[in-house]
């Protein structure tokens, strides 16, 4: 078995505020079939779960952060629950906060470079000192911990990890942890000023650059978006051009034993068996427990939208669609769940307010609520701007919903429009009347009983586990470990 690193920001159940803790917490399940063994390292946040848990200290350190000795411990969790060994790196005043991201007024804590320096340097100083753990590679993931391919590389405190490989998994490239050198050059380990360029990308330290500089191997989670990525990275593009040759797209998986129907501990009513007649059971009480919840007309098409309201997902698009479709007498019911942009947090609440039987809204991140609005809606809409991979499709599509999805990135490569025998309604040219259009055929197929039945048969049986990409991300590894 090789022992290879996480090194992420979020780690279902740990800490999760989006599809990069989906990954982080599934991904490491499915390697030691494959003859790897993952360990995960996060920051030890203050979330409802990590309070619960029971954990070891394995390591007590201290490194220098704008010229000040800032102490840490790793602490391995002990209690029983995960299939992985998870560590967790306790920084006083840093991390010990509920959120993982944002502060209260709903942006980005202000504190965030120092955050994620303290918490990279802290990784590396780890790294070098702890003699029982032997990581023979290193898989970094997104922005916030970029920087590390970078420190293990021209750190001279850190030159014991020079050979040790690194991979970089783009969960999202719009964000890129760019930072001010002089905001930040207090906070930095020592390296030599010839090296510095490769922090830089544009005259500020740009994390994301520097990881697809140093990394050994870089992916996106969809094929289709490592195209996109190049093609429309705006100031990256020359980047990612020069680094093309260590560049690959592998589309994520989900976790196939946390997301089943028929054991779902977040939902009451559980699939019985895969015939028809149990799907039918099954959607027909979740859908009643949403329609209950919102107070929803029976008997009509129930639309659900879960993520984040954020440019890239298009919520705008389909609120103002559902407002337009709802005046022009469509029969359907929409349920909303997200957080974000505050307008728009706003218009969700004012269309649950319009349209008290046909629209349910919650402002808020809500697990077990996102699980009810995966089995009990008829369609699930993703009309994203862009896409990395995407999990919500995959989701809704294990719980039986019907994916109504734009043609970008991941989506490009898990949905096909049903007129080419596919799994879902496809948005093309994304735009307010082509949501219009979707939820009107959405409608249509609704209707057409049998067509509708034998959709949600045929998309409930696709197999989207993590194994098959754990093995391709195994091959991935297996390159540098050889
Ligand atoms: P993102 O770009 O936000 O990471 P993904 O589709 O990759 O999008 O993953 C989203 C994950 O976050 C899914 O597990 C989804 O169910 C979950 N999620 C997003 N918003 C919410 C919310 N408001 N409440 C509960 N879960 C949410």
């Amino acid at each position: 078995m090789k022992n290879i690193l996480h090194v992420s920001s979020e780690c279902y159940p740990a800490a999760k505020a989006g599809g990069m803790g989906d990954v982080v917490g599934a991904l490491p399940t499915y390697l030691p079939q494959y003859g790897i063994n993952a360990s995960v390292v996060i920051p030890k946040y203050k979330t409802k779960w990590i309070a619960k848990q029971k954990f070891k200290e394995t390591y007590a350190g201290t490194f220098l952060i704008d010229n000040k000795k800032q102490k840490f411990t790793v602490q391995k969790l002990s209690s029983k629950g995960l299939d992985f060994p998870l560590y967790c790196i306790d920084l006083p005043g840093l991390f010990d906060r509920e959120s993982i991201y944002l502060a209260e007024d709903g942006h980005g804590f202000k504190d965030e470079p120092k955050r994620n320096i303290a918490f990279q340097t802290a990784v590396l100083e780890w790294l070098i000192n702890e003699e029982d753990e032997n990581f023979s590679l290193i898989h970094v993931h997104d922005h916030m911990t970029g920087l590390i391919p970078f420190f293990m590389q021209y750190c001279p405190k850190y030159k014991k990890l020079k050979k040790i490989p690194s991979v970089l998994s783009i969960h999202n490239g719009s964000y890129r942890g760019i930072f001010e050198w002089n905001e930040v050059s207090s906070f930095l380990p020592k390296f030599n000023d010839s090296d510095a360029g490769t922090l830089d990308w544009d005259g500020q330290i740009n994390s994301l650059a520097a990881a697809i500089k140093c990394a050994w191997s870089i992916n996106t989670v969809s094929p289709a978006y490592m195209l996109e990525l190049i093609e429309n990275s705006d100031t990256l593009r020359p980047l990612y051009e020069s680094e093309i040759h260590k560049c690959k797209g592998i589309l994520n998986g989900i976790d196939s034993k946390l997301w089943n129907p028929s054991t779902d501990a977040y939902l009451k009513d559980h699939l019985k068996s895969h015939i028809k007649a149990a799907w039918k059971t099954f959607k027909a009480a979740n859908k009643k427990y949403l329609q209950t919840k919102y107070n929803l007309i029976a008997r009509r098409p129930l639309i659900g939208f879960i993520g984040r309201f954020a440019d890239q997902k298009g919520a705008d698009l389909f609120l103002d669609a559902i407002d337009d479709a709802l005046k022009n007498n469509l029969k359907f019911n929409a349920v909303i769940l997200g957080s974000g942009d505050k307008e728009l947090e706003q218009k969700a609440i004012d269309l649950s307010k319009t349209y008290t039987r046909e629209v349910g809204a919650d402002i808020a991140y809500n697990e077990k609520l996102a699980r009810y609005i995966y089995a009990g809606c008829d369609f699930l809409i993703m009309p994203s701007r862009f896409e990395p991979c995407g999990l919500n499709q995959l989701y809704a599509m294990r719980y039986g919903t019907v994916p109504i999805a734009s043609h970008v990135g991941g989506l490009k490569d898990t949905v096909v429009d049903i007129s080419n025998d596919g799994e879902g309604i496809v948005i093309n040219n994304l735009n307010k009347e082509a949501v219009i259009d979707a939820i009107n055929r959405a409608i249509k197929l609704y209707q057409d009983k049998k067509s509708f039945t034998d959709l949600i048969s045929k998309i409930s049986k696709l197999d989207y586990s993590w194994n098959n990409s754990a093995e391709i991300y195994t091959n991935l590894y297996n390159e540098h470990l050889k």
